[in-house]
């Protein structure tokens, strides 16, 4: 007889209504595969790809709720009814005044940067990520991390590892002045850290120092609601709220975000900038016109609105987001169980490789990490991304490759689309390459864009 089980199984807190097949294929087909796509797993077609773990962005299933807003979209030019269901629900959930509606997230960063940065200014920040430091860079500024040394030491067990070093803080906005300082760029949940929470301790200093030199705060909420379950986890005194409150206590320390809905808000497009500065947003709205849409709308249908709404207060229901957690964390555990290096404590939305310590053979200017995602693959069909040396791109004054101290694979998990099998299949494909590691070769470049290049770049294996 089996034994009986020790505790409860856990299911997800939903049941499935339309199915999707996915194609497994042979390894032969998945080299060639990856060859054609110059072993960039961006590169790679959707439809090769047997379990899908590059990204969370837009890649999220939508509720029978949310697709019956599909159908109520009011597609006026201007003023869809969409807006302000969607303007109400922000301000409801998150607290801003003023709404500015943008195709995705990074619309809504270069606006806000081509607002209120000058050329020369600095802008201290919890952790980069890609395309809010590109935004930040090309309106002339120039990021400066100032997020805690523990975030960059993918052994460190501190639990809210996106917390800003207020030293490293103060000591930049003396240095430069706080003249130079248009904005502080707070991230919740940091990405590029592994999915890494920021406390409301650390927060509500941060905001002190704020208010003391008269610089703002701009919130990147792409990854709010995840932050907030962390919060109620691990932080004494938020046991008992709701993850609603805690967002709403999180936003309410700054003065504006700006949002990438295709993350926590569960939709496959859709984006927006907030803010509670009256004039900051009139010239937000101005802008948006020029590059988006009309400010009811800023490239968005109006059905997409809707759903962005509706996601966004699925994403605040405690079920949800300790499912979506939980589910990161099973296949953390998983690989962590077999020793396999990732960054601790495990993050929101992937489980984070630790390239360096998985393949300490290949140096970091052969992309450890971008050899993984590739070998990963080939082995299995599943695909991740790349998070190092690559993605950190070359500095501008020295044209060197960055080699960031976390050089590392994402396998992101999409928000309601997989299930723990397909974890139980993914973390098995994870070992089976761990255990050959020693035979895999490093990268070279041979395309590199200007711009963002672990988009677009190809590379060949060295022999
Ligand atoms: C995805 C993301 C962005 C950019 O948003 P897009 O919708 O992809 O343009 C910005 N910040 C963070 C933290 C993200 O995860």
């Amino acid at each position: 007889m089996a034994e009986r089980p020790t505790k409860k199984s856990w299911a997800e807190p939903f049941k499935i209504k339309v199915v999707e097949p996915i194609k497994m294929t042979t390894r032969d087909y998945r080299l060639k595969c990856i060859e054609e796509a110059g072993y960039n797993t961006f590169l790679l077609k959707s439809e090769d790809v047997y379990i899908d773990l590059l990204t969370d962005s837009g890649t999220s299933a939508m509720s029978d709720h949310q697709w019956a807003g599909m159908m109520l979209g009011d597609e006026a030019y201007a003023g869809s009814r969409n807006f302000y269901h969607l303007e109400d629900v922000i301000r409801k959930y998150y607290g801003y005044k003023w709404i500015v509606p943008t195709h995705q997230g990074r619309a809504a960063e270069h606006i806000i940067s081509q607002i209120l940065i000058k050329d020369g200014d600095y802008i201290p920040g919890n952790m980069y990520f890609t395309t809010t430091r590109l935004h930040q860079e090309l309106a002339g500024g120039n990021f400066v991390d100032v997020i805690i040394d523990e975030a960059h030491d993918p052994t460190n067990e501190h639990p809210f590892k996106a917390d800003i070093d207020l030293q490293k803080l103060e000591d930049l906005i003396k240095k430069v002045g706080a003249e130079k300082v248009p904005y502080i760029s707070m991230a919740t949940a940091v990405n590029m850290a592994g999915g890494q929470p920021i406390s409301l301790g650390n927060l509500k200093e941060v905001r002190e120092m704020s208010h003391k030199y008269g610089i703002p705060i701009i919130h990147d909420a792409t990854r709010v609601a995840e932050n907030a379950y962390l919060i109620k986890e691990r932080e004494p005194g938020y046991q008992d709220k709701t993850i609603a409150e805690i967002i709403r206590e999180i936003c309410d320390l700054t003065d504006g975000c700006t949002m990438s809905a295709k993350k926590d808000c569960l939709v496959n497009i859709g984006g927006f900038l907030a803010v509670n500065d009256e004039e900051l947003y009139k010239k937000a709205q101005n802008m948006v016109v020029v590059y988006e849409g009309l400010h009811t709308y800023g490239g968005m249908a109006g059905r997409d609105m809707e759903a962005v709404a509706r996601g966004l207060e699925e994403s605040v229901e405690y079920e949800h987001i300790k499912a979506r957690i939980g589910q990161v964390q099973y296949l953390g555990e998983k690989v962590l169980g077999w020793d396999i290096p990732i960054i601790v404590p495990i993050g929101t939305h992937g489980v984070f490789l630790d390239a360096r310590r998985f393949l300490p053979h290949i140096d970091q200017d052969e992309f450890p990490a971008q050899t993984l995602a590739a070998q990963i693959f080939v082995e299995s069909g599943v695909r991740s991304m790349e998070r190092g040396n690559v993605s950190a791109g070359r500095d501008p004054r020295t044209g060197k490759n960055r080699r960031p101290a976390l050089e590392l694979v994402r396998l992101t998990v999409p928000r309601r689309v997989y299930t723990q099998a397909h974890m139980d299949v993914t973390a098995e494909a994870i070992l089976e390459v761990f255990d050959n590691r020693d035979k895999v070769k490093g990268l070279k470049f041979t395309y590199e864009p200007e711009y963002l290049r672990f988009f677009q770049a190809r590379f060949e294996p060295i022999t």
